[in-house]
């Protein structure tokens, strides 16, 4: 079987899904999936507010501006990239992938290629040794601009300058290169030190018509059409008028706080990850806006001191798939907003969540699932509580 899209049932056929395990729904028509994942959100939301339709794609493939791949040996010690075979660390060769961007699916096809041919050595992780360990690229949907990040197990990078020239040739479309090195013996991706390459460091996109600069280890939705549909939706629902303060805690680059700030009195983004923060700050003066400040902190550590003495009118909440924290949870119940925007990649844990809020006064008024992740199971959804009278 080859990787195709049928267009009449939006339903993809992957050779790959059922190692790779990161399409839980693919040969599934789109609007059966769509039905699953409404049906996924009512019965976790539906006892506190009527859920509204779930946003999907028109088209949904290839919509994955980031991609990662894990470069090993096979059984024959030909090198492979791709992903993790679920439950496991046996490396899937995804040549090609229905969600991912067929630019950044090709980019690494080449990559692999040039790895066996200057005969650098994938990472064994058994053994701890060995030269390359992961491939990552980021594409901005509206600037094109990629960005590819090489992680290596040390800093020795042999005929590195030949490397780079024979795959900038080859891609020239790759604005910047970024050598990571992760000499940990861990399963996270990424190391403390990077060595720029080429170009600047980083890349930028347009979402939402502000411009981000977004580097290595920052978070950046991977869904760019559908992350400008639950944006706009999420800052609709947070009503923001002029004299609002509004935190966006857990807030990455600083994105919907500066999309959010033009409507605002004050934006204060709180976010744990450093490089992040870093961003988020030159985010807000490329558009130059003025009224947004961040703080680089646990956004729980953080909202235990602001209620000690300050107000929010709004406070909109994006935190990861694990969710939110009980002091940051008891801290927003002391300072009161008006209306809380909690957006979630992980529903299961905003249900927990909310239960919190409602037990301290808030009621669910208004529940919007996204599909930010088509094929895969995983949903977004858009909750938003308003104190009770
Ligand atoms: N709102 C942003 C980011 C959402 S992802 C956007 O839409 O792009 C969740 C973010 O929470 C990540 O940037 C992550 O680094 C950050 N984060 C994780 N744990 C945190 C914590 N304890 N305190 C503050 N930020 C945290």
């Amino acid at each position: 079987m080859t990787n195709r899209y049928d267009e009449k049932e939006r339903r993809i056929h992957c050779a790959f899904s059922e190692k790779c395990g990161g399409c839980d729904y693919a040969g599934m028509k789109y609007d059966n999936e769509l039905a699953v994942k409404q049906k996924y959100i009512e019965e976790l939301f539906g006892e506190y507010v009527k859920v509204d339709d779930i946003v999907g794609m028109y088209r949904p493939i290839h919509y994955r501006n980031k991609v990662h791949a894990v470069v090993g040996l096979d059984d024959s010690r030909n090198v492979i990239a791709g992903t993790y075979e679920e439950n496991s660390h046996r490396i899937v060769d995804t040549s090609d992938c229905m969600i991912e961007d067929s630019q950044c699916t090709d980019i690494i096809k080449d990559i692999k290629e040039l790895i066996a041919s200057f005969k650098y050595q994938p990472y064994d992780e058994d053994a701890g040794k060995g030269m390359i360990r992961h491939i990552l690229l980021r594409k901005g949907f509206s600037t094109k601009e990629i960005m590819l990040v090489i992680v290596t197990a040390g800093v020795a990078f042999p005929s590195k300058n030949n490397f780079l020239k024979v795959l900038c040739e080859k891609h020239p479309k790759i604005t910047t290169i970024v050598q990571n090195i992760n000499d940990r013996r861990t399963s996270m991706v990424l190391g403390n030190r990077n060595i720029v390459l080429k170009g600047k460091g980083y890349i930028e996109d347009v979402l939402c018509g502000c411009r981000f600069r977004i580097s290595p280890t920052s978070f950046y939705q991977i869904n760019h059409q559908q992350t400008e549909k639950l944006y706009k939706k999420a800052i609709q629902l947070a009503d923001i008028s002029k004299n609002d303060t509004v935190i966006d805690a857990y807030c990455g680059i600083g994105t919907i706080g500066i999309v959010a700030s033009k409507k605002a009195g004050k934006v204060i983004g709180v976010e744990l990850n450093s490089e992040a923060v870093s961003d988020a700050k030159i985010n807000a003066s490329i558009n130059n806006i003025k009224n947004v400040t961040f703080v680089n902190a646990d956004a729980g550590d953080f909202l235990v001191e602001y209620a000690k003495n300050a107000k929010a009118d709004v406070v909109i909440m994006d935190p990861p798939r694990s969710g939110s924290t009980p002091e940051f949870l008891n801290s927003l119940l002391k300072i009161k907003p008006d209306r809380i925007v909690y957006i979630s990649c992980g529903p299961d844990t905003q249900a927990r969540d909310i239960k919190v809020l409602i037990k301290g006064g808030y009621k669910v008024t208004a529940c919007q699932p996204f599909d930010l992740f088509p094929h895969t199971e995983h949903v977004e959804n858009v909750i938003l509580l308003s104190r009770k009278a």
